[in-house]
């Protein structure tokens, strides 16, 4: 029997869709990814997502998700995607050989963190470099680190391993940040904060750990070392769209497309929500927004095929 509605991806998007689906008698099967709870789970303090006046962590923040979905009767498959076919309804969905059908499904995979594709970051990874502040500053007592980027995720990055480095040194290509006004003045003014502006790192240096970065800079040419133990790496991010590519229509930075204020993509029966869809607001609760939508179109979508 094919199920009812799939769902692909864990995060606040996927894990609303579930709460959604679930309570409108779908009995949803989620396949939630490697990277379960999505995003947030690298995330600490999460200020902004109403409800919490007080703030909440990221990873209790989507195990709150994870309960609620479960709690109506969500059924959770704990693996990756490994292929789709979307050309004939029931569609098909491998989690290796096991394989998943549904008229319906729900993507939102989310995105992913982008590296630098440096010298060094790749062989250092796990060993000083990091793109989670959250796992790894604690690693970093009394060091002085370095975090590349401009905008809100590295300004969020610094200021909070500042709780356990000497001092951090924000690398930023730019000679302005990207990151909202309060966030960067948040991290400007912090005593144990420096801005390298306009400089990009070409090197991390090191063979079992981190000694360092070479850093140019962008307007002079300049070389010179940063003598750090730990580097941070939070330039943005990339869809998780490569398992869809050739089945659904993708936008060109590979972003699923979707109807203009809905979540229908290019292949009738198959919606799309959260940070998988949208390069532009990229927050928790927009997601989470979109995931309801996602659930919501899917099961009007349903009832006006099957009449259930
Ligand atoms: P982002 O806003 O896209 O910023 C990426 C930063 O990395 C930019 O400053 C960019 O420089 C820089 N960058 C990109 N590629 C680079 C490269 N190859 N080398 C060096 N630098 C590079 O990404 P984000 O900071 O992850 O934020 C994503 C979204 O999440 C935003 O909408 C943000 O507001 C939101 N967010 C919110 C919070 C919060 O409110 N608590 C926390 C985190 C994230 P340029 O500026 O020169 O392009």
């Amino acid at each position: 029997m094919p199920e009812k509605v799939l769902i692909i991806g864990s995060g606040p998007a996927g894990l609303t869709a579930a709460i959604y689906a679930a309570r409108a008698d779908l009995s949803p099967v989620m396949i939630e990814g490697f990277e379960r709870g999505g995003q947030l789970m690298l995330t600490t303090d999460v200020e902004n997502y109403p409800g919490f006046p007080d703030g909440i962590m990221g990873p209790e923040l989507m195990e709150q998700f994870r309960k609620q979905a479960e709690r109506f009767g969500t059924r959770i498959i704990s693996s990756n995607v490994s292929n789709v076919d979307f050309s004939q309804r029931p569609f098909k969905v491998w989690v290796d050989d096991d394989r998943y059908e549904s008229d319906t499904v729900i993507i939102s995979t989310g995105a992913s963190a982008r590296w630098l594709g440096i010298p060094g970051e790749e062989k250092l990874r796990g060993f000083g470099v990091s793109a989670c502040a959250t796992c790894d500053g604690f690693f970093f007592r009394d060091r002085a680190i370095a975090v590349v980027g401009g905008g809100d995720s590295a300004m969020e990055e610094a200021i909070f391993l500042t709780k356990f480095a000497s001092k951090v040194t924000i690398i930023h290509r730019r000679d302005e940040f990207r990151a909202s006004k309060i966030m960067a003045r948040r991290a400007i003014d912090h005593p144990k904060i420096e801005v390298l502006w306009d400089s990009v790192p070409e090197e991390i240096l090191g063979e079992d750990g981190v000694t360092g970065v070479r850093v140019r800079n962008v307007k002079t040419d300049v070389e010179s070392v940063l003598d750090v133990e730990g580097v941070f790496v939070a330039i943005g991010h990339t869809p998780n769209t490569s398992v869809f590519v050739d089945h659904i229509e993708l936008d060109a930075a590979g972003y699923i497309e979707t109807t203009p204020g809905g979540t229908a993509t290019s292949v009738p029966g198959v919606f799309a929500g959260g940070d998988v869809v949208d390069s532009v607001y990229r927050q928790a609760i927009t997601a989470a927004g979109m995931g309801c939508q996602a659930a919501i179109d899917a099961e009007r979508w349903r009832e006006a095929q099957h009449g259930m």
